[in-house]
């Protein structure tokens, strides 16, 4: 017999933290996207931040070379020697830093690494700074778990977007703890100049805060260098990185990234790994050491096709009319601001442009507010385009379509 939806015991009432437990709203668009498809309507999916391009060839090899050599049983909670060692060397070499083997607890994805600092750092009613917009599993981990979420916002300047840190130490109060930081920043692209992130790190020594790096796009960029928090003086000693093979060698599905930073976090970091998962799956970890280890023409590659897309995706979506595109180095998303294109379609709230343009073009993007909601004073729209899971052909019929659609309301 069928098991019935609302069965159980009466006085089985959820516990009350679950409804403070939020969720990324991008895959509800992601699963209206593939209705569409199913019904046969050409879809064109810039919602979701996966890649439609593979798994360098070594790497998968590296897994299956594993697998075939026993490398699946448990493993150390930490994660196995050589991984730990090989992302400390990676991220020391990038970071300007000194990172060890003990610094590094591997994860299945970046994304654990959000909630175990939250765990180990923040206490029942702790405010914890957070970017809005921004990656939405921040603000429902925060409130998950007992804390407050406090929202700061970044502003459109010089045609990018930075954050206002003045608003921010204006933010700080008695019960602030924590910050969370993505600089290389989903959904915007925007990063902070080295002056910024030196007077971010001023404000975090003056607040006595620790800090959340979420990295995830480190090593996803097309020109200059990515600068971190946690190089700067005094930081390390603060600041938790996020670490992950996701995105810079097209790993997503495999879940494998790490929690980096002082021991005495790493630490709790491995309890709370035997506490849950036991350990991250041992022949993805020996993948991720060839990753790190071997050959990087597949990672550079990768950056070399996204870096295509990204040029071809913001040059259609800087000709439409009433659409303002900022081109990132960074990331693989676009933020533009769309207020005049919503304007000239009549279609003025986000749902009914999003949906208004995803049944007349195909063209399935996130809003801004697939980010979180709008803070006060927020007047211009925006809308956030992935590029890194369709070819620069499909990109070009997409928004192509996207851009005529706009100009016949013209
Ligand atoms: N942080 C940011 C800003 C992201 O955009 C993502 C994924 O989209 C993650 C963390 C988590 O990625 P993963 O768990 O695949 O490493």
């Amino acid at each position: 017999m069928p098991l019935h939806p609302s069965a159980g015991p009466d006085h089985a009432a959820f516990a009350s933290r679950v409804a403070r437990l939020g969720t990324e709203t991008v895959f509800v668009v992601a699963d209206e996207a593939a209705a569409r498809a199913a019904r046969g309507q050409v879809v064109y999916p810039f919602h979701l931040g996966d890649l439609d391009i593979p798994t360098p060839g070594n790497i998968v090899e590296a897994a299956a070379r594993a697998m075939r050599d026993g490398k699946t049983t448990y493993c150390p909670n930490a994660g196995i020697g050589p991984l730990r060692e090989a992302i400390a060397a990676d991220l020391s070499a990038s970071h300007g830093v000194t990172f060890d083997a003990d610094n590094v607890s591997v994860q299945p994805g970046g994304k654990p690494v959000i909630g175990k600092f939250l765990l180990a750092l923040m206490d029942r009613g702790d405010e914890v700074l957070y970017p809005d917009p921004g990656f939405p599993i921040y603000g429902s981990l925060i409130e998950f778990f007992g804390g407050r979420a406090v929202p700061y916002a970044y502003v459109a300047e010089g045609g990018g977007f930075t954050l206002d840190l003045d608003e921010i130490e204006r933010s700080v109060g008695p019960a602030t703890r924590l910050l969370i930081l993505n600089d290389l920043h989903n959904p915007t692209g925007a990063e902070l100049s080295a002056r910024e992130l030196e007077r971010l790190a001023e404000l975090v020594l003056r607040h006595d805060l620790w800090v959340l790096c979420d990295e995830a796009y480190f090593d996803v960029r097309y020109g200059g260098a990515s600068r971190s928090l946690a190089s700067l003086p005094g930081m390390l000693e603060r600041c938790v990185i996020l670490y992950t093979f996701s995105k810079k060698y097209a790993m997503t599905g495999w879940r494998l990234g790490a929690g980096v930073g002082p021991r005495r976090i790493v630490e709790i970091f491995n309890r709370l790994n035997v506490n849950g998962e036991s350990c991250t799956n041992q022949f993805v970890q020996w993948a991720g050491v060839e990753a790190l280890t071997g050959d990087q023409n597949g990672a550079r590659e990768i950056v070399a096709r996204l870096e295509r897309r990204r040029d071809v995706a913001q040059a259609i979506l800087d000709a439409t009319p009433g659409v303002r595109c900022f081109l990132p180095a960074t990331t693989f998303y676009l933020y533009p601001d769309v207020t005049g294109a919503m304007e000239l379609t009549g279609l003025t709230d986000y749902e009914s442009f999003r949906r208004g343009v995803l049944e007349a073009t195909g063209v399935s993007m996130c809003t801004r507010l697939h980010f979180g909601p709008e803070l006060p004073g927020e007047t211009r729209r925006y809308l956030r385009f992935a590029y890194s899971g369709l070819s620069t052909e499909r990109i070009r019929d997409g928004l192509g379509r996207l851009k005529t659609f706009v100009e016949r309301h013209q």
